[in-house]
């Protein structure tokens, strides 16, 4: 049986000193309830927390632990590193070594500058897309997140969702004007949106594969028309990639589903766990960005040693190991199949969504394709779910509006073992 009296303690005592005693919403366990767990350590896909529990990760940090926890390379490489300070603020021959890397593995990009976090990543290439184009406004999809810069603050997914706040207090009624929406796998509701506000619009921005309303997919011909609108319009399609960057393919979205993107962004598997974004395109784009262009850009810690050798192990490892995908993906298929045959003999209404390593199970009669439908799986189900699984060492994003992320350290023992967990905790529920 399951305790955690040590997680509930430290929980009660951060409360007083961290807001909601978080550091990132999503980890209360607001829409969930209960305590949240703190965790002690992790090793490939197996998480200890501050009770000795064990479970098998299907969040992997969010992502970046996409070849598991503590990826033995990785952590040497760091070991090694450290030795030689821990930041200079100055440039190192390791950030020229990563850019390369990175404009090797990713289509359709010359230059790459390397920021802390996904919402930094997404918020330049918003700055860059207005400098370039002269442009102010810019589209971007209901339930589709790009970080917590103001911006972006309006029909925002995710944890803006899960808490029911999505245009939040703290963002102007001015900066909220230059962000227009449009619904996701709705061209014409971009359509509409572009002819109202023609010649103002500098970017749209889209997460190719939605992973913030849980896990949607594009429909066929919705990215395609997105791109052929933006040449035509003059706009710049920006994809965020902070979630399918070096997950659903060595190159991400633009390589899955070969579609050029005239900036990309990224976050999570980039920096092997550490704190890590960057944004990326053709030279003519990026040159714009200071100390060579005149859109401002910048920061102490970016390119930081320790952050650049975690990213630059781990992405070497992809690059090398190209079938890793590919395994990610036939496991991922599994455990889809596996949970497919049990939801389905459990009698409850579902959905599945899944695309290359990502998944999202929704409890709803309704096929999910965009935030409208997302919305009606965010109900009682979902959190009594979350629940059984992590009574019997399943570890799930605790929210509907989040994907699974799997793991390539995940072994078809623990996927059997999920499909059997999931089978015995929709029998409790019932
Ligand atoms: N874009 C996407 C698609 C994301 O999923 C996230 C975070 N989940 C962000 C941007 C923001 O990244 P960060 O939390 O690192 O700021």
């Amino acid at each position: 049986m399951y305790q955690y009296k040590r997680s509930s303690e430290l929980f009660d005592e951060a409360k007083k000193y961290i807001p909601g005693g978080v550091n990132s919403p999503v980890r209360a366990y607001k829409s969930v309830g209960g305590t949240p767990i703190f965790i002690e350590k992790a090793k490939g896909s197996i998480l200890t927390d501050v009770d000795g529990n064990e479970y098998i990760d299907y969040i992997s940090s969010w992502g970046p632990m996409i070849l598991g926890h503590a990826y033995p390379k990785v952590i040497k490489a760091i070991k090694e590193k450290v030795e030689d300070s821990t930041s200079f603020g100055a440039p190192t021959e390791l950030e020229v070594d990563i850019a390369k890397l990175i404009v090797n593995m990713v289509p359709n990009i010359d230059m790459v500058r390397m920021v802390n976090s996904g919402t930094e990543a997404c918020m330049s290439a918003i700055r860059v897309a207005r400098g370039y184009t002269g442009k102010n406004k810019f589209i971007k999809f209901e339930g589709c997140y790009h970080g917590h810069a103001d911006s972006f603050l309006i029909k925002a997914g995710s944890g803006a969702s899960t808490f029911g706040e999505p245009n939040s207090p703290g963002v102007t009624p001015g900066t909220a004007n230059d962000t227009l929406t449009a619904k996701y796998n709705d061209i014409e509701s971009v359509k509409e949106v572009v002819a109202e506000n023609k010649g103002e619009i500098a970017a749209i921005i889209v997460e190719a594969i939605a992973g913030n309303m849980g896990c949607v997919l594009p429909k066929k011909g919705f990215l395609e028309d997105l791109r052929e609108l933006c040449t035509k319009e003059g706009i710049l399609l920006i994809f965020d990639e902070v979630m399918s960057g070096f997950r659903l393919a060595k190159g991400g979205a633009q390589e899955y589903f070969g579609i050029k993107a005239d900036l990309v962004t990224f976050g999570k598997v980039i920096g092997g766990g550490m704190p890590v974004g960057a944004y990326a395109g053709s030279s003519e784009i990026m040159n714009i960005v200071s100390p060579v262009g005149p859109v401002y850009q910048a920061g102490t810690l970016s390119g930081n040693p320790i952050a650049m050798i975690a990213g630059y192990t781990l992405l070497k490892e992809l690059n090398a190991n190209p079938q890793l995908f590919t395994e990610l993906a036939d496991k991922t298929e599994y455990l889809h199949k596996g949970l497919d045959k049990v939801l389905q003999a459990s009698g409850f209404d579902y959905r599945i969504n899944r695309c290359g390593s990502m998944l999202s199970i929704f409890f709803t009669d309704t096929d999910v394709v965009d935030f409208d439908s997302a919305a009606t799986a965010n109900n009682a189900k979902f959190p009594k779910f979350f629940h059984e699984m992590l009574k019997r060492g399943i570890y799930l994003p605790p929210s509907s509006f989040e994907s699974y992320f799997l793991s390539n350290s995940l072994t078809y023992e623990m996927l059997d073992k999920t499909i059997q967990a999931a089978k015995e905790s929709l029998e409790a529920m019932k």
